[in-house]
């Protein structure tokens, strides 16, 4: 038979390995072999999705309304569901016919917002360490990435003074993320104030990834950036129902604020995908409607989770901040330490998955990330393993 020479795009030619891939083939080789790996690697929740929104969606299923395509934007059932659930959670006013859009997953609304924004050569600006599909959208849309790195000294918030004047000139668009993924940092409002004044400044649109605005500790809940005024005139933010309501597998998510930029991403949207499966949309309104009932006895137990791991770090000699939000422990590994090595350290001497820092961006090299979806039996039993194995902090 004749046979064609399959050749991919440049675009996917130029990707980075897809970090969590990588992760997952040393996992899989390690459990091959008979280990009992601890998996502190993926930011995946492994609690259940509660109940009421299971229901939800049973009763929805069999409704055959919602058999046929969704509209594009999302039920205006859901659009009001999220709003009113800002309202009350954040204090934040939304129109829910031209400031809410519904997407599959925030991912889906983060990867598709540079096609939207980004015109070959353009820049965009985000953060290194940071989640890798701001780049990949990036590049996707044949723009150029700008990283601001996140640093220990600025409590790992983006200096926005570090950026050259002619990088933000150029730039169109900046995606931040508050609660922080990898580093759990939770932005302030003076944080989010200086970025308005920055994209007034630039003429820059803020991308404001909340994925994790709702796991957080101590009763101290994170500001949205909507919360902050003018910021609806500069920026969208991105949620998602997956970390909040442990529903990563339902693919539901929204796009929030400037009605002018949600216009111009549901464009996209609306000539690549036909929306979120109606049903599941009902199960997000159940989601939304629930708030606190479902979420104070999920943050409990990622609290106590935090509270095991963090102190039993400290003991280990790490230098880890508590986080105060998010899932994630973002630890410093001794000087001179690749964290790669490190993290197949880990693996190969204690049979524990964690993610290398620098899979995030160079700047995330000298840390690892691990996650607090196992449970807090798992997580001593990581920290008295590291202990045995001598994989210590210093
Ligand atoms: C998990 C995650 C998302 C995407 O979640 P979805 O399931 O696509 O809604 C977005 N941003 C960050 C920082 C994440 O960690």
């Amino acid at each position: 038979m004749p046979k064609i020479n399959i050749v991919p795009a440049d675009r996917i030619k130029n990707l980075p390995p897809y970090l969590f891939a990588a992760i997952d083939k040393m996992k899989q080789e390690a459990i091959r072999q008979g280990k009992d790996v601890i998996n502190l690697g993926i930011g995946d929740p492994d609690l259940p999705t509660p109940a009421p929104i299971i229901e939800r969606l049973q009763k929805a299923v069999a409704d055959p309304r919602n058999h046929q395509y969704p509209s594009y934007e999302g039920m205006l059932s859901f659009r009001q569901a999220v709003a009113k659930w800002y309202q009350s959670r954040f204090n934040v006013t939304l129109d829910p016919v031209t400031e809410v859009v519904t997407l599959i997953g925030s991912k889906e609304g983060i990867g598709h917002a540079p096609l939207a924004f980004i015109n070959p050569g353009d820049t965009a600006l985000m953060t290194s360490p940071g989640y890798p599909v701001y780049h990949a959208g990036t590049l996707f849309a044949g723009g150029r990435s700008y990283f601001v790195p996140l640093l220990e000294k600025n409590g790992f918030l983006p200096d926005l003074s570090s950026i050259p004047e002619s990088v933000a000139k150029e730039a169109r668009i900046f995606f931040i993320n508050s609660p922080n993924n990898p580093t759990a940092a939770v932005a302030t409002r003076a944080f989010f104030e200086s970025v308005i004044d920055f994209a007034n400044r630039y003429n820059i649109l803020i991308c404001h990834d909340a994925a994790y605005s709702e796991i957080y500790y101590d009763g101290v809940r994170p500001v949205s950036f909507l919360d902050v005024p003018g910021a609806k005139e500069v920026g969208i933010e991105f949620h998602s129902l997956s970390k909040t309501f442990n529903m990563t597998g339902w693919r539901i998510g929204f796009a929030v604020g400037n009605g002018e930029a949600l216009a111009a991403l549901l464009k996209i949207k609306s000539n690549m995908d036909s929306g979120v499966f109606q049903a599941v949309q009902e199960a997000g309104i159940a989601a939304l409607e629930m708030q606190d009932a479902a979420l104070g006895p999920i943050r409990k137990i990622y609290q106590e989770r935090r509270d095991a791991l963090v102190p039993g770090l400290h003991k280990l000699g790490f230098k880890v901040v508590s986080p105060q939000a998010s899932f994630y422990v973002w630890i410093k590994i001794p000087a001179n330490t690749l964290s790669a090595e490190f993290a197949s350290r880990l693996l190969s001497e204690a049979a524990i998955v964690a993610t290398p820092g620098v899979g995030f961006g160079t700047a995330g090299e000298g840390y690892i990330r691990m996650t607090l979806t196992s449970s807090t039996e798992r997580l001593l039993e990581a920290i008295d393993r590291m202990e045995k194995a001598g994989v210590v902090g210093g």
